[in-house]
């Protein structure tokens, strides 16, 4: 199993994409940290994953540092380290350019683009710290978009999170470089979750997905969870500061795709 007793802390793990990950770290051998702001969702999910292996829930708000400090120090007392971070937790706040409020520009930031850094930072100080006293280096993993290179006119504080972390993941990663440490990053496409759930009952926001979706499927949460399995893992020991995109095709199309009709 590519990460036999491996700790790995997952934020945004309760549902959705994050849940995904937790899932398949866990199916690879790995001690999940499952690290949310839905207690209930997240113990469940805690509770479910340890009937295939090993998982617990902390709260954490990845936007505050004291949750985010407490989340490293409860991890290292259950587990004695900390292999793996996904950054997946984030959110999205709709709103046309001229009408966004600066709370939801402010909010989306915080737990999308901040979230990440302090969740970085907190987690590689203990990684630097064991490798300075000749332990194995580690490696984070952060959830990205399409949208940090394409963009929607009403998504604006997302797109801007997501280029952000592009950003974050190449920087940091040219940062910890040194000691071994590889920072990278998954950007899907369209995802099955509770994001983008509402797609689901309205036939023409999914024609306007399927137009650019070359593959023309919506993807699954389990094939954002492989890549970052594959990144997370020693088949990806010499990737750094890369973003793999899983978004069926779209980034490299320019027009759109011709939708069949639904029966
Ligand atoms: P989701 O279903 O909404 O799940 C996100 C989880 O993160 C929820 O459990 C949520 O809790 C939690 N969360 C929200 N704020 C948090 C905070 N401050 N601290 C810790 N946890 C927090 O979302 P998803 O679709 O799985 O998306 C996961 C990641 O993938 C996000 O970064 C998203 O931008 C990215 N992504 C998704 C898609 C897609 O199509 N779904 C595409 C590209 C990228 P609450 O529910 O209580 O808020």
């Amino acid at each position: 199993m590519s990460l036999e007793n491996k700790v790995a802390i997952v934020t945004g793990a309760a549902r959705g994409i994050g849940l995904a990950i937790a899932r398949r770290f866990v199916m690879d051998g790995a001690k999940v940290v499952i690290a949310d702001v839905d207690d209930e969702a997240g113990e469940a999910a805690a509770g479910d994953l340890n009937s295939l292996g090993e998982a617990m829930y902390i709260h954490c708000n990845v936007a505050e540092r004291l949750d985010v400090r407490n989340l490293v120090a409860e991890t290292l007392n259950a587990h004695g380290d900390i292999n793996v971070l996904v950054n997946n937790a984030g959110i999205v706040a709709g709103a046309d350019f001229l009408d966004l409020e600066e709370d939801d520009f402010d909010r989306v930031l915080s737990i999308n683009l901040k979230g990440a850094f302090l969740c970085s930072q907190a987690v590689a100080r203990h990684m630097v710290e064991k490798v300075e006293s000749g332990g194995a280096p580690g490696c984070i993993v952060n959830m990205s978009s399409i949208n940090s290179v394409l963009a929607i006119p009403n998504q604006i504080p997302y797109c801007v999170s997501k280029g952000g972390l592009s950003q974050l993941t190449k920087a940091t990663a040219l940062s910890l470089a040194k000691y071994g440490i590889r920072v990278n990053a998954v950007g899907p496409g369209s995802i099955m979750t509770d994001m983008l759930a509402s797609v689901n009952d309205d036939p023409a926001a999914k024609n306007r997905i399927m137009s650019r979706t070359p593959m023309l499927r919506i993807g699954d949460p389990s094939e954002i969870a492989g890549v970052a399995a594959f990144l997370a893992s020693e088949d990806a020991s010499y990737v750094t500061g890369q973003t793999i995109f899983a978004d069926g095709g779209r980034m490299p199309l320019n027009y759109t795709v011709a939708v069949p009709d639904e029966d």
